[in-house]
């Protein structure tokens, strides 16, 4: 009797079940629905599991879907492997040589489809000598898949169809209390790749989440392994990190773990500059509004607004070595530019647009005849006038210029005549000196 009515009362469907070692949480506890899964993903949970496999949400949506954010995208796990995937959607192609996944292609939208996958046992575990794992693309099944994943809130699973989570961490209850912890032993875990360090802190910043203390304590030890990562791969999680919305938040975590220094060049150009700090910190805290509001970012002005005053500082040393400012600065950008490349790989694709958004600076300065209409027209233009407010704001640059420059863009024709200033003793000066010296051939003739 008391036992039907206990049932009665905890009806399953509100407990927290235990099944093959998963809490198996329902919708009743944790409210997702199937509607806040995307259309493609759900069509790809459904084809799957109509043809007989397992197939689950996984990963950072789910964990963004419990703490109330919108997922970036909607990855999901499946016991399929990549052919098995291939065949129950036509449109969709396997990628990747290391770790094979489906991208399955619904309009727009393109689902990221993996295999469950198993971390190889250590004795049979390629890694390089610091332990750092060289390959782990085993296949395995629902439980071994969530114990390869880094933190306890990325590794939940959820099934649209019965709107259950499948829970071997105990990462509903941490990604409730927001608490980031480390499935297994961090140290280990950081062995195997180091950039879990790294994730640790911008998954931190931008979910609002405490780092628990275990996860924690191990980086100060081992954020040296950092240096055997790839440049390639670090640079990309350092841009996650500064395009992520939370750059300034990113930032004071890695200080206070004591990442900022000596590891990531990148990070090391921004933060040990010390009249530069302001600037760049205004720069991520402009970058962050400008993601908050859903406004483009672009890679090159971030890079641009970090080695920014490092060309500052060259430029004035080859002014002072008696070259004039346009080819001077020609000259400290190539040099800021040469000497970063071999720490930073900063990819050189971002070099032209970086060079134009510094070469405009100069312009600015320039507010009489057509010159400043002549740099309204600019393409890069925006860009340029964005950086050039970030240095009026850092006090580098009167704000009266941007000021300027602000009214300027707007006004009529009337108002912008008034508003230019008169050819300037100094301009004529510069403009007798120019005439009788050879013309500067560098495309900068009108700065
Ligand atoms: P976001 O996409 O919001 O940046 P995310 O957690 O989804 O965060 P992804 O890089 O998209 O990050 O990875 C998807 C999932 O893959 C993670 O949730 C995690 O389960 C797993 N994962 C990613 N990187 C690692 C790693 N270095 N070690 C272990 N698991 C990882
Ligand atoms: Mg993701």
């Amino acid at each position: 009797m008391i036992k039907k009515l206990l049932k009665r009362v905890f009806r399953p469907a509100d407990n927290i079940q235990n099944v093959n070692g998963a809490q198996h949480i329902p919708h009743s506890l944790h409210g997702i629905d199937g509607e806040q899964i995307s259309y493609g993903a759900r069509r790809v949970t459904e084809g799957l599991q109509a043809a007989g496999y397992q197939a689950y949400v996984v990963g950072g949506a789910v964990r963004d879907l419990l703490l109330g954010c919108a997922p970036k995208d909607f990855d999901v796990a499946t016991d399929a492997t990549p052919e098995e995937v291939r065949r129950v959607f036509r449109r969709s192609r396997i990628i990747g040589r290391r770790f094979r996944l489906v991208h399955v292609m619904f309009g727009e939208e393109v689902v990221e489809v993996s295999t469950f996958r198993r971390m190889i046992e250590e004795d049979a575990a390629e890694t390089d000598e610091h332990g750092r794992l060289l390959r782990d693309n085993a296949f395995g099944d629902q439980r071994q898949d969530a114990a390869r994943r880094d933190f306890t809130a990325n590794a939940l699973f959820y099934d649209p169809a019965t709107r259950v989570i499948h829970d071997y961490h105990r990462g509903y209850e941490d990604t409730r209390a927001k608490i980031l912890r480390m499935i297994g032993d961090p140290a280990t875990r950081y062995r195997e790749d180091p950039v879990r360090m790294l994730r640790a802190v911008r998954l931190s910043a931008k979910l609002g989440m405490q780092i628990e203390s275990g996860t924690a304590a191990p980086v100060v030890r081992l954020k040296s392994l950092l240096e055997n990562v790839p440049q390639a791969r670090l640079l990309d999680e350092v841009l996650k990190m500064l395009l992520s919305g939370h750059s300034v938040d990113c930032i004071q975590r890695l200080r206070e773990m004591h990442l900022h220094h000596g590891l990531l060049p990148l990070l090391d150009v921004i933060l040990d500059q010390p009249q530069g700090e302001k600037f760049v910190m205004l720069a991520l805290r402009n970058t962050d509004e400008r993601l908050a509001q859903g406004k483009p970012v672009s890679p090159a002005f971030l890079f641009a607004a970090l080695l920014w005053h490092e060309v500052l500082a060259d430029w004035k040393q080859f002014q002072n070595a008696g070259e004039r400012p346009v080819p001077a600065l020609h000259a400290a950008m190539d040099s800021v530019l040469a000497r970063q490349k071999s720490r930073l790989a900063i990819p050189h694709r971002h070099d032209a647009v970086m060079k134009e958004i510094w070469l405009l600076q100069l312009r600015f300065e320039q507010r009489a005849g057509q010159r400043p209409f002549r740099l309204l027209e600019q393409v890069r233009f925006r860009a340029a006038y964005d950086f050039l407010l970030l240095r009026c704001a850092s006090g580098e640059l009167p704000d009266e210029l941007g000021l300027w420059w602000d009214e300027f863009q707007e006004a009529h024709a009337d108002r912008r005549a008034e508003m230019l200033q008169p050819e300037g003793a100094d301009e004529r000066k510069r403009r007798r000196r120019r005439s009788r010296r050879k013309p500067v051939a560098n495309g900068a003739s009108d700065a």
